[in-house]
């Protein structure tokens, strides 16, 4: 039989990560040692639509490691969660010679992989969001990058909140998962961490905590809150009216997307990335790559998005018993 050289595309989807250009690296140099042709794919599955889309090789990949955001922009595509949408994508897959298609996005991402795949393209999906909440890996690229970048600004926060016996009430990204709130809450010393997998009482879990605290002398609070949760604006007025302590709220917001990745972030993209192509390489698609003990795992996409993920009840108790 003819061996042919297989053509994959790459395309980040959904919210920007940084690391999605490390992985974006180890797709193309993986795929190119491999003998495989590579295309990358603009601003989503936009680009697998309308054909936006570039050759891309050794140099094309060449000193983007470590930098934030990706050289492949992302979006999110009303058009591909509709089937005529996908089947458009298709299209233009037959049409360039696609055989695989590798996304790195998140859940949503996940769901357009999944379709295109059922439609005989092999697509294999790579974890990328800040927010850690994809339930089939333990980490997902920029999660690191993104906590790092809180714990940053709210050393500097604190500062501050020090000088002025102030309460800082921090909103941080997690819509749905309160996993860079905890970590980023223990790190940074927060005496109230809120989360929308935990239910809190706003008198026993918040205020009676800073009014006991504030007895023994404590002058200044942090009160991290993930996105999901919200309120802070509300929460700093009840905060200041109940206890007297001057209370801002500060909304972080996308800075916590942006800047250099981590080490972490680049090696677990660079390894996830090179998993993704070996899949591709011998025509599987249809999978999601994870990490699982740090180990590179691989599972069915509809096996992965139906897994379920849950915060680390442990580390909870932790935070709670060393908070003040
Ligand atoms: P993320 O991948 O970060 O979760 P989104 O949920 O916005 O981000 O999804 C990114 C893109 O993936 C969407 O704009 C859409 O093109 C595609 N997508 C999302 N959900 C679905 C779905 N249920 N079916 C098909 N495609 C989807």
């Amino acid at each position: 039989m003819e061996n042919k050289q297989k053509t994959i595309a790459v395309l980040t989807s959904g919210g920007d990560a940084p690391g999605m250009n490390a992985a974006i690296r180890a797709v193309v140099r993986t795929a190119l040692h491999r003998g495989m042709r590579v295309l990358g794919v603009r601003r989503g599955y936009n680009g697998l639509i309308n054909g936006d889309m570039v050759e891309l090789n050794y140099l094309s990949v060449s000193d983007i490691m470590h930098r934030g955001g990706t050289i492949l922009y992302t979006a999110r595509c009303a058009e591909f969660r509709e089937d005529a949408g996908v089947e458009k994508a298709k299209e233009t897959c037959i049409k360039m010679g696609i055989d695989g298609v590798v996304v790195i996005g998140g859940d949503g991402s996940y769901r357009g992989a999944r379709d295109l795949s059922l439609k005989g393209i092999p697509c294999v999906g790579l974890p990328g969001t800040i927010d850690n909440d994809i339930s089939s890996t333990e980490y997902t690229i920029g999660y690191d990058t993104a906590m790092n970048t809180v714990c940053d600004m709210v050393d500097r926060l604190r500062d501050t909140s020090q000088s002025h016996d102030r309460c800082s009430v921090v909103e941080v990204m997690g819509r749905k998962a309160g996993y860079i709130a905890l970590n980023t809450g223990i790190a940074c010393g927060a005496s109230v961490i809120l989360m929308p997998e935990v239910p809190y009482d706003l008198e026993k879990d918040v205020l009676d905590k800073i009014r006991n605290a504030h007895k023994t002398g404590k002058q200044h609070f942090i009160v991290m809150v993930a996105e999901g949760v919200g309120g802070v604006e509300e929460l700093a007025k009840k905060i200041e009216a109940a206890t007297g302590i001057e209370t801002r709220a500060c909304v972080l917001g996308h800075v916590q997307r942006g800047g250099a990745p981590s080490l972490t972030d680049r090696v677990a993209a660079t390894k996830m990335g090179y998993h993704a192509v070996e899949l591709l390489e011998q025509g599987i698609g249809n999978r999601v790559v994870g990490l699982q003990c740090n180990e590179v795992v691989d599972y069915d996409i509809l096996e992965g998005l139906e897994m379920v993920k849950t915060i680390d009840t442990n580390l909870v108790r932790i935070a709670e018993e060393v908070s003040l």
